[in-house]
């Protein structure tokens, strides 16, 4: 179990741990583990990470660890883009600084007036945090001196730049040492941060854990199991829970294959997906989930990454993974179009602990115990209405999805509602289409040339569907499921 997200792994000083604690900051976000040793490491850092990540405290502590209370010299400054922002980042550095005596953090906004703020320059600062504009207008006046800084943050860089501010900061870099720390904090990471950064930092760093954060839009639950139940537990999740697209996420290849099998026998058109598919059957696969021939992708983590699946309705996981990153990953896939997405996991006692570590690594999100209800018979979406057609014949023979559609509805027996999306690669073709029509489409397409040419069309089977004997005898030599879906066209690998 991952316990490296405890601020006291961190060579922090003593008043600044006391302090967390006292503050109830007892686990680092994502964010401040990922950031927070470079930082101390006096790297360059290039961070980002959404709002309310905890951004503050990961250059707060930082800029706190560095400096040298007993010189009354401004050590760190931190530029906001607004009032707002500068206010709110100085009250949560104060906060992070109570326990170190006699550290004095100032702010420096427009809107305010000159005097006061000259006064408390006068009267000693170890931490500024301003607003481009002011904190310019104090150095070009030398009522604020920036010689012994050695820590320089842009907080909300890439707000900072849209606000037009790049030109102040260029002038402002005048007035810093060049032997300097440079933190770059931004939520977004455009081509001009990435200018700016190269302009001002020395070796960056960069951390980035958009990627790995919790969006908001997704429900979770777990639903308490026992190990020997696990399968027959999934198949009544998915039939309470599970949408037109579901993936179910397992920890094993073999585990994804005897999944997808039970699913098929209980009637739930479902595919595996795993790091031992031939790419051309990865496709295949993708192409079947896609156009929703199959409701249900098994996959197992390494499958999946990289894959442009796109959102589906529900994620689920057969088993938890180990780390909570990975969770993130998973249930990241959730969330269609607007919606929001669900994410449900199995969880056995034994697991109980990775549901804490999860549950603790994400504090913005809330996992909620439940149980799925019986329904009576299986959801329509979970059904697929759709069954897919594979043609002997792609973009090598010029095909294009309008040829196809056009012979499939020919006749004006097929109406055009029933053909789903059609899938034109190199070699091959895959149309769906209206499962009630499926075996017609085939007999038809196989009955008349397209573009003046024949073509042999099959219906792909596996989802939902047992092989007829013929199927099975004619690839006697393969075992098991998975391999019996290698198709028609035989065993040679085709340029998808
Ligand atoms: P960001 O700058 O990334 O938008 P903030 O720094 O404003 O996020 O932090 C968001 C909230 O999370 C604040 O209320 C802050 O006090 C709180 N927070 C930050 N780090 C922690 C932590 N490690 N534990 C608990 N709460 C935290
Ligand atoms: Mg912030």
């Amino acid at each position: 179990m991952k316990e490296n997200n405890r601020f006291d792994s961190l060579e922090l000083r003593a008043e600044l741990l006391e302090n967390l604690a006292l503050i109830d900051y007892h686990k680092m976000t994502l964010i401040q583990e990922k950031s927070l040793p470079l930082i101390l490491g006096g790297k360059d850092v290039v961070a980002r990470a959404k709002t309310g990540s905890g951004k503050t405290a990961a250059f707060g502590l930082g800029a706190l660890n560095s400096i040298n209370p007993g010189v009354s010299r401004v050590q760190a400054l931190v530029l906001c883009p607004t009032r707002e922002l500068a206010t709110q980042v100085t009250s949560e550095i104060r906060r992070l600084a109570k326990k170190i005596p006699n550290v004095r953090v100032l702010s420096l906004c427009g809107g305010s007036p000159l005097g006061p703020q000259i006064a408390s320059l006068e009267r000693g600062a170890h931490i500024v945090v301003g607003t481009p504009g002011r904190t310019l207008k104090h150095l070009e006046k030398n009522t604020l001196k920036l010689q012994a800084l050695t820590t320089l943050v842009l907080d909300e860089a890439d707000r900072m730049l849209d606000m037009g501010f790049s030109e102040e900061i260029d002038v402002l870099l005048d007035y810093v040492p060049r032997r300097r720390q440079t933190l770059l904090f931004s939520a977004t990471y455009p081509e001009a941060i990435e200018q700016m950064s190269a302009r001002i930092q020395h070796k960056p760093s960069f951390v980035d854990v958009t990627e790995l954060e919790m969006p908001a839009e997704i429900e979770h639950h777990w639903v308490p199991v026992k190990r020997e139940n696990r399968t027959q537990e999934l198949l009544a999740a998915l039939e309470c829970w599970g949408g037109t697209l579901n993936m179910v996420f397992c920890n094993t290849k073999r585990e994804c294959a005897e999944i997808a099998e039970v699913l098929n026998d209980a009637g739930i058109p479902a595919l595996a997906i795993h790091g031992d598919l031939e790419q051309f059957e990865r496709t295949k696969t993708l192409i079947q989930f896609a156009n929703q021939s199959v409701s249900v992708l098994v996959a197992t983590d390494v499958a999946a990454r990289g894959l442009d699946i796109g959102k589906v309705d529900v994620v689920f996981n057969y088993e938890l993974p180990g780390q909570p990153e990975v969770y993130v990953h998973r249930t990241g896939r959730t969330g269609r179009a607007g919606r929001t997405g669900r994410a449900i996991s199995l969880v056995t006692e034994h697991e109980s602990r990775s549901l804490v570590a999860i549950q603790d690594h994400l504090p913005g999100m809330q996992i909620e115990k439940s149980e799925p209800t019986k329904v009576s018979g299986k959801s329509e979406l979970l059904l697929s209405s759709m069954g897919t057609i594979e043609i002997n014949g792609g973009r090598r023979d010029k095909l294009r999805p309008g040829d196809l559609l056009g012979a499939v509805t020919a006749s004006g027996e097929i109406p055009g509602s029933a053909v789903g999306k059609i899938d034109v690669l190199e070699t091959k073709t895959f149309i769906a289409i209206d499962k009630r029509n499926v075996s017609r489409v085939v007999e038809i397409l196989n009955a008349s040339p397209i573009k003046g040419k024949p073509f042999r069309a099959r219906s792909l089977h596996g989802a939902g569907r047992r092989p007829t004997p013929w199927e099975v005898a004619s690839h006697s030599s393969s075992k098991g499921k998975l391999k019996r879906n290698r198709g028609l066209f035989g065993g040679v690998r085709h340029g998808a």
